[in-house]
């Protein structure tokens, strides 16, 4: 069914003949924002199907996934990755989709590590036992993982694949064992779904290990995409996680680590470490937003919640040298004023926009 397809992975422009040239200078877009953080995504598949991000009725078995020929290289992404750096890149997060889906991962990790950029991952956890230490051998420097709950019935129907919530904890740990430190863990939270759980992750995760062994980070529930059904009632503003958490365990805020940092830090009084909060539907952090995102496919979006992406892969594969596409990155960024989160309403809410298996979470 193409029109589906179509609409969940929006309109791709194709690159203009002839980009002014990058002049070397700091790249910043029209509201002065610099360029600082890449995420790439290295597949759009996944093996869970979570409500608010795959929803099975959309990903389903009929569901077109991109071929094999359509997607980048292990070649292609370490190519582009290093066109960014020279245009300021400091950080790369490599995500989807399920990002350990992709065969030999470690060897993407390989190849990219060398280049300088602080280097990150997000996964849901599913197979990190498996992959934790060649990751960490092939120079990943930080590791995120997905768990919504503790609640094995909670985090079952979150996931809908039946995914249980010990091989999730036993993937964090084997991260921990192969030496990264702090893991971050991303729970999303959806008003009546898990939001019964926010005070008991808080605190299996401040007790468990040493403390500041691992950071959990509440994520408001976002109208990513055009197929999770979102709405304003179904958010649970960061505020109102921290006043939950302040109730059995008092917080006080921390100031961010580094200008853009997305999450509000918070740390326990009692010295027991600190959590994150994400904010990006009641606190909008568009002013900061330094990112840019290369989907599977290589196409380059300027925002989460963008309805139109750039074609790299023409230019790649079309033989393009790296300076046409290096003018090519920077003219988007310059010519970017996206801010949505700010102008989000119910009926920007609505308008179609890419998926975030596909543009990369
Ligand atoms: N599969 C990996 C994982 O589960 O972490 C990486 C991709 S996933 C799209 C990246 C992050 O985005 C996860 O932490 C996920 O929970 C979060 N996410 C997905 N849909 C979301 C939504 N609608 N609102 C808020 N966060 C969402």
């Amino acid at each position: 069914m193409p029109q589906k397809v179509i609409s969940i992975r929006s309109e791709i422009r194709k690159p203009g003949a002839t980009a002014p040239r990058y002049d070397g200078g700091p790249l910043a877009d029209t509201r002065g924002r610099p360029l600082r953080d890449l995420r790439i995504s290295v597949t759009d598949r996944c093996n869970f199907r979570c409500t608010y991000c795959m929803p099975r009725a959309v990903f389903d078995a009929n569901y077109k996934f991109l071929p094999h020929a359509a997607i980048l290289s292990f070649e292609e992404i370490a190519r582009l990755a290093r066109v960014f750096i020279g245009l300021g890149v400091k950080k790369i997060r490599l995500t989807g989709g399920e990002p350990l889906l992709r065969k030999d991962l470690p060897h993407l990790v390989a190849m990219l590590a060398p280049l300088g950029a602080d280097l990150t991952l997000t996964t849901n956890g599913s197979t990190l036992v498996k992959h934790a230490q060649a990751l960490r051998d092939a120079g990943l420097d930080r590791i995120t993982v997905s768990l919504d709950s503790l609640d094995e019935a909670t985090f079952r129907a979150m996931n809908d694949a039946d995914f249980p919530v010990e091989k999730v904890l036993d993937g964090i740990a084997a991260a921990a064992d192969a030496g990264f430190a702090p893991v971050k863990i991303n729970m999303v939270v959806k008003r009546g779904v898990n939001d019964h759980q926010i005070v008991e992750a808080a605190r299996h995760w401040r007790t468990h290990g040493k403390p500041g062994g691992h950071i959990l980070r509440f994520i408001e529930f976002m109208d990513v995409g055009s197929t999770n059904g979102w709405r304003m009632d179904d958010v649970i503003p960061s505020a109102e996680v921290v006043r939950r958490i302040s109730a059995a365990f008092p917080l006080e805020q921390v100031g961010a680590n580094y200008a853009g940092e997305v999450a509000e830090r918070w740390r326990y009084q009692d010295g027991a470490g600190e959590i994150g909060v994400i904010s990006s539907v009641t606190q909008a952090f568009c002013a900061d937003c330094n990112r840019m995102r290369l989907s599977t496919e290589g196409s380059l979006y300027t925002c989460l919640f963008a309805q139109q992406g750039h074609d790299l892969k023409a230019l790649l594969r079309g033989g393009a040298s790296d300076e046409a596409i290096q003018d090519s990155i920077a003219a988007v960024w310059r010519a970017r004023d996206d801010r949505y989160s700010e102008i989000r309403t119910a009926d920007t809410a609505k308008k179609p926009k890419v998926e975030m298996s596909y543009i990369g979470g």
